[in-house]
């Protein structure tokens, strides 16, 4: 076994694998980029080295960078984690031309499935079913056309190169083809420098099930399937082991085919082959087809680890130290039923903007297990993914694992970011879900019903009741805090609520929030409001209170501050998300009126045009072009004419 490796990535992922090689007795060394100095996968390892700015490129992509950290610090083995550099074979070439071991796969076998059409071709040929369609070199648009026309509408445009879902276009019908391909291109060329398509079968009422596999080089074994057909625009939401009524023999059927695919390329370490699966007439062994392999440690592994006990890490590393492999396929078998939740800093009302932040507060409930690259009091940067956590969840049956799933989810506290756990945690309610009706076009179809804004009920008005004794200086239990107590009327404001309360007792409080009087206890454990418990957590002058999922901040009101506020309100435009500004189209000096444009800004390839909420004259512009802002970045100050 290595004596010491380095971890070529950041986040919850670099912390999973830290964590393995804790147990294992390996030595850690972390690599960051200057946002990330503090960050929790740099304090938990051995050692860490600083490799470049913030931007990706600047650093986690900077191969020759993690490399010289690698030799600077005697690791003898490169983890790569998932994203950046984990599926770069030039990468692989030159870890391994450097002396070092990468911890995956050949640089032949990532390239073999490096592009979707060719890796299609190449599944075809080992016998894999595979979606029908067009793989071919020909890009000339009369000829996809008429491929798309042989196929049978409807069809799936894809970027042979694509990920994560870009480049991706589905086409109902033939007058819509054209446009359809050209928008596929461009986005393709944008986002991987390729801009080559496959045209494919459009798969209807598709469920997306995907088998891990693990290989030593020759042999392989598969740790049966993962059902992620939650998905909203083609990303995975929740994640599941094993799949919804899945059949022995189907299960059978796409282990072996996936066994089968690794063999093909020779694969080494994990990896997971993707199957679409037609889910409208039920799970048949003949109803499911390759879609691509991801030629790594996929993010919802953990489901796959909870099921079957194995720790896909070690795994990783013991293959990557040269053992071969030691289990045979009918060592293998699923324990119970498994949930993952992906947890992102992002705002749901809003279409589910990436969201940033400090974490006034993080903490997941005991018993769950919770992967997470930060802490309360970290920030989620514009620079990375907005991923805070995944929440994973075991039980004997799925209906068991579900309901643990809910619990676990209404029972994560978040401060200090907006976050999609109530969007979340109502999918884990969710009637079709929970009779297992999973495809991969659910969370679209109910979609405003999963989002929908409440009216405020009982349990909020607890919470704001929470807040309430809280900024009335009465927190904690009877023995903490020896308060007179006076049957005298108090009056708090709060920014988000206004309430009034007195006392009844030492212990006892009568709180009026919204006009509405509830009655408030304190034990050991704290207050009991009308017979829910709030949690309670202040930081920053903003009181958090959590309960059932929700999360409520209220802002401790300076009156002062209050009123600068309002008047800064017309007078600063601030960035409405983390982004780029492209343009910055006024001068300070100069007079605009209400509705001109001020400045552009750049976020999830879309342009947002900023212009004055008022008449007035530019005072002074805080930002330039090209300049990366965080959501809430003042940008431009605008002044009353003089
Ligand atoms: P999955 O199907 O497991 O969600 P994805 O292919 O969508 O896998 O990507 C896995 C993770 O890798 C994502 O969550 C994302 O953070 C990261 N990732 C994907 N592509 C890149 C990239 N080009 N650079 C950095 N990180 C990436
Ligand atoms: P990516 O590289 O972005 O992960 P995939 O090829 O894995 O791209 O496809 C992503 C998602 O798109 C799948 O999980 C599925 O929801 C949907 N999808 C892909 N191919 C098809 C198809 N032929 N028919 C219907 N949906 C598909
Ligand atoms: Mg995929």
């Amino acid at each position: 076994m290595f004596r010491k490796i380095l971890i070529a990535n950041r986040g919850e992922i670099a912390c999973r694998v830290i964590d393995t090689c804790r147990r294992m007795g390996v030595a850690t060394v972390a690599v960051h980029s200057d946002a990330d100095a503090g960050a929790r996968h740099v304090a938990m390892a051995d050692e860490a080295v600083r490799i470049g700015g913030p931007a990706p490129a600047d650093s986690y992509l900077r191969g020759e960078a993690i490399i010289a950290a690698a030799q600077a610090t005697g690791a003898e083995a490169i983890h790569p984690g998932y994203g950046f550099l984990s599926e770069n074979p030039d990468f692989v070439e030159a870890v391994e031309a450097a002396g070092l071991v990468f911890i995956g796969p050949s640089a032949a076998a990532i390239r073999a499935m490096g592009l979707k059409d060719a890796a299609k071709r190449l599944m075809a040929e080992a016998g894999v079913p595979v979606v029908p369609g067009y793989h071919g070199d020909n890009q000339d648009p009369e000829h996809l056309a008429g491929a798309a026309d042989a196929i049978g509408y409807p069809v799936l445009i894809k970027a042979v190169a694509g990920g994560g879902g870009k480049g991706m276009r589905r086409v109902d019908r033939p007058a819509d083809f054209a446009a359809a391909l050209a928008s596929a291109q461009a986005e393709a060329r944008g986002a991987f420098g390729n801009a080559a398509v496959l045209v494919e079968k459009y798969v209807e009422k598709p469920r997306h099930i995907e088998v891990q596999v693990f290989g030593d080089g020759t042999r392989a074994v598969h740790l049966f399937e993962r059902d992620c057909s939650l998905q909203r625009r083609h990303q995975k939401v929740i994640e599941e082991a094993p799949a919804p009524g899945m059949t022995a023999e189907m299960r059978e059927a796409m282990g072996a085919a996936a066994v089968r695919a690794a063999e093909a390329i020779g694969y080494s370490g994990a990896g997971t082959v993707e199957f679409i699966v037609d889910g409208s007439r039920g799970l048949r062994p003949d109803g499911f087809w390759f879609m691509e392999m991801n030629t790594r440690l996929q993010v919802e592994h953990p489901v796959t680890e909870a099921v079957t006990g194995v720790d896909l890490v070690e795994w990783q590393l013991r293959v990557a130290a040269g053992e071969r492999l030691w289990v045979r396929q009918e060592d293998l078998a699923i324990t119970g039923h498994a949930f993952e939740a992906r947890l992102y800093a992002e705002d749901v009302a809003a279409g589910f903007l990436p969201a940033t932040g400090r974490l006034a507060h993080l903490a997941f409930p005991e018993g769950v297990r919770a992967d997470t690259g930060v802490r309360t009091g970290d920030t989620i940067s514009p620079w990375y993914d907005p991923m805070i956590a995944k929440v994973i969840v075991h039980g004997p049956t799925r209906a068991v694992a579900l309901a643990r799933l809910a619990r676990a989810l209404d029972q994560t506290q978040v401060a200090g970011t907006v976050t999609n756990l109530a969007f979340l945690a109502a999918l884990a309610r969710h009637e079709g879900f929970g009779r297992g009706e999973v495809d991969t076009g659910l969370i679209a179809r109910d979609l405003e019903a999963l989002t929908a804004e409440r009216e405020p009920d009982d349990l909020d008005r607890a919470m704001a009741a929470a807040a309430v004794l809280q900024a009335a200086g009465l927190p904690e239990g009877p023995l903490a805090g020896f308060s007179l107590w006076t049957p005298s009327r108090v009056r708090v404001e709060l920014d988000g609520v206004s309430g009034l309360l007195w006392m009844t007792g030492p212990d006892a409080a009568q709180v009026v929030v919204d006009g509405i009087e509830l009655a408030a206890c304190r034990d050991a454990q704290g207050w009991a409001i009308a017979g829910r418990r709030p949690q309670v957590v202040e930081a920053g002058g903003v009181i958090h209170v959590f309960a059932g999922g929700r999360t409520a901040s209220f802002r401790r009101v300076d009156p002062l501050a209050r009123a600068g506020a309002v008047a800064e309100a017309g007078n600063v435009t601030r960035a409405p998300m983390p982004g780029l500004v492209r343009e910055v189209t006024v001068t300070a000096g100069q007079r605009v009126a209400a509705g001109d444009r001020l400045a552009v800004m750049e976020a999830m390839k879309m342009e947002h045009v900023l212009t004055a909420a008022r008449d007035g004259v530019v005072a002074e512009v805080l930002t330039a072009p090209g300049a990366q802002v965080e959501a809430g970045a003042a940008l431009i100050r605008l002044e009353e004419e003089a």
